[in-house]
């Protein structure tokens, strides 16, 4: 009898560890579909992008980095389904499409200092974290910001720091950044984050109210320090919230 449940228990464990590196498997051609469907997807949106393709190291860095860590237990096996996910607390883990696009319209370069507005799930700062030396994230929930720096520490992302607090305000301590990237829709972009952006930066922040379908703008800053706004595409975010 004993026998016989130390046996169950040993083949209990093989199917165990046998499911998981199944699945291992199974996230890793997941994600090499994902990348041709956002190849797809870029194709199909070209007239917004002013391209057909995204920069390699963009790819590179969305084929690299495993959304399934970031994503809450109960949607992980929806991992790589192009959509964004709810990972608590009311937000989302944004479209990878989206988070592709966002990444390239920044064009970053390795030495770059990148700001993030809404941390989130922390899959983003991890992408950027791929393309640049250092990133700064600032979630305004505990409980998110939180999980995703322990994600992203198990995942080693050293050159990511996160913190709490109102992003609106920026991150004054670590300005100016070469680029900042919203991932919330506010209406208006705040003028702490413009004032944060260096001469020659970019930033890319959805702009309108949460009722209506918001617009990916990019802001550009001179190296006089004139500010330039384009319209870019249709994009739907949750709200920025904090006092203002
Ligand atoms: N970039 C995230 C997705 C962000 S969803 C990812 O890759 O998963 C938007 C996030 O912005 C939410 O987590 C929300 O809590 C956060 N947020 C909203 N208002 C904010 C503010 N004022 N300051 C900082 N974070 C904010």
């Amino acid at each position: 009898m004993k026998n016989l449940a130390r046996y169950c228990v040993l083949v209990l464990l093989l199917a165990g560890t046998h499911v998981s590196a199944d699945t291992a498997e199974q996230y890793r051609e997941q994600r090499a579909q994902l990348m041709r469907e956002i190849a797809d997807d870029v194709r199909d949106t070209s007239a917004y992008l002013d391209k057909d393709t995204l920069d390699p190291r963009v790819m590179q860095a969305m084929a690299r980095v495993p959304r399934e860590a970031f994503v809450p237990g109960a949607e992980r096996r929806y991992a790589y389904e192009n959509r964004p996910l709810p990972i608590g607390h009311g937000q989302t883990i944004s479209q990878p499409y989206i988070v592709a696009i966002m990444t390239d319209l920044l064009r970053l370069r390795p030495d770059d200092r990148v700001l993030e507005i809404g941390t989130g799930s922390g899959y983003q700062a991890a992408i950027l974290g791929e393309l640049v030396k250092r990133v700064y994230s600032i979630e305004i929930i505990p409980a998110l910001a939180k999980r995703a720096r322990t994600v992203l520490d198990e995942l080693g992302y050293k050159q990511v720091s996160t913190r709490v607090g109102d992003g609106y305000y920026g991150w004054e301590e670590q300005a100016p950044f070469d680029a900042i990237m919203v991932t919330a829709a506010a209406d208006h972009v705040p003028p702490p984050l413009l004032k944060q952006l260096k001469p020659g930066g970019r930033m890319l922040i959805p702009v309108g109210s949460r009722f209506m379908t918001q617009q990916l703008v990019l802001v550009e800053k001179g190296a006089d320090g004139s500010i330039t706004t384009r319209l870019l595409l249709p994009v739907r975010f949750v709200p920025l919230t904090g006092e203002r």
